[in-house]
């Protein structure tokens, strides 16, 4: 109706529907909506399911990770929690590069390297990697992202170091709960020419293992077969204080 001041933000049109997440315009042109959904995927989307609560508890999750972060001063996509599943971000331009740090070799570097899994690696270890579905997201490094353009050097740079900032945030908020973070992986984008972080972070992109017994609690437990899967993310949530119901 005319003259009505419109105060809720709304999806508009799917933009994309990714693995776990749809991206959605809004009424506002620098905003974006991302829906968290119930899939769940693995091994390149060759193994998919819908796992109960997990769009909701992941999209809470998130939320709780982007503000500290924020209030770590590392400037994120994120604006605010709208529903169960949504949340508002901004409009970034996504350069096409995974970022991976990793506190403990778990994942492809044992079956790439042939290194046992749960050995500590200091310092961290870093790896890009090309966001490309249909190539399996193959391992690159500094000297391809700037031959083919997919990102600017100074940006290369930047997003190691927020990388870098982010793992020792969240290292230290984990273990302060009693969980080690093993790795994580990031992507990033421009917003008004700044790097920011343009992700979620949730158990779907980073492993968690409990410190003392060294439970896996993060997506391993999806790609293995483990079970609880969902129980796992709430459990690591409670841990750090997430109230996943109303
Ligand atoms: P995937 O692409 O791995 O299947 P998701 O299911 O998480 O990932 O889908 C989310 C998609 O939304 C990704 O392609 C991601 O680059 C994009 N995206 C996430 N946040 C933003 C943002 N703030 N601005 C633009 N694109 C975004
Ligand atoms: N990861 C992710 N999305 C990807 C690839 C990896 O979130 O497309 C995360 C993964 O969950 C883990 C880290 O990045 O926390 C390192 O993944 P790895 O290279 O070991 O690959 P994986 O064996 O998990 O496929």
């Amino acid at each position: 109706m005319y003259g009505v001041l419109k105060i809720s933000m709304e999806k508009q049109k799917e933009l994309y529907s990714g693995k776990a997440k749809s991206v959605y315009t809004t009424d506002d042109a620098q905003k974006y909506i991302l829906l968290f959904r119930n899939d769940t995927s693995a091994f390149d989307g060759k193994k998919v399911e819908q796992l109960d609560r997990k769009g909701m508890v992941n999209n809470k999750f998130n939320a709780f990770i982007m503000e500290k972060l924020e209030q770590a001063g590392i400037e994120t996509h994120f604006e605010k929690l709208l529903s169960d599943n949504e949340t508002l971000v901004k409009k970034l331009d996504m350069m096409p590069i995974e970022c991976v740090v990793r506190n403990i070799t778990a994942g492809s570097i044992c079956r790439r390297l042939g290194v046992e899994e749960g050995l500590d690696m200091e310092p961290p270890t870093f790896e890009f990697f090309l966001k490309n579905d249909e190539l399996g997201d193959p391992m690159i490094n500094e000297y391809h992202i700037k031959s083919f353009g997919w990102a600017e050097a100074e940006h290369v740079e930047r997003m190691k170091v927020l990388t870098f900032q982010v793992n020792t945030v969240l290292k230290d908020l984990f273990l302060e709960s009693g969980m080690l973070l093993v790795d994580h992986k990031l992507e990033f984008g421009l917003y008004e020419g700044r790097v920011i972080l343009g992700d979620e972070f949730t158990p779907d992109g980073c492993r968690l293992w409990d410190k003392e017994t060294r439970k896996k609690l993060d997506k391993d437990r999806f790609r293995q077969g483990l079970g609880d899967v969902v129980e796992s993310y709430e459990e690591v949530g409670r841990r750090l204080g997430i109230h996943f119901d109303a």
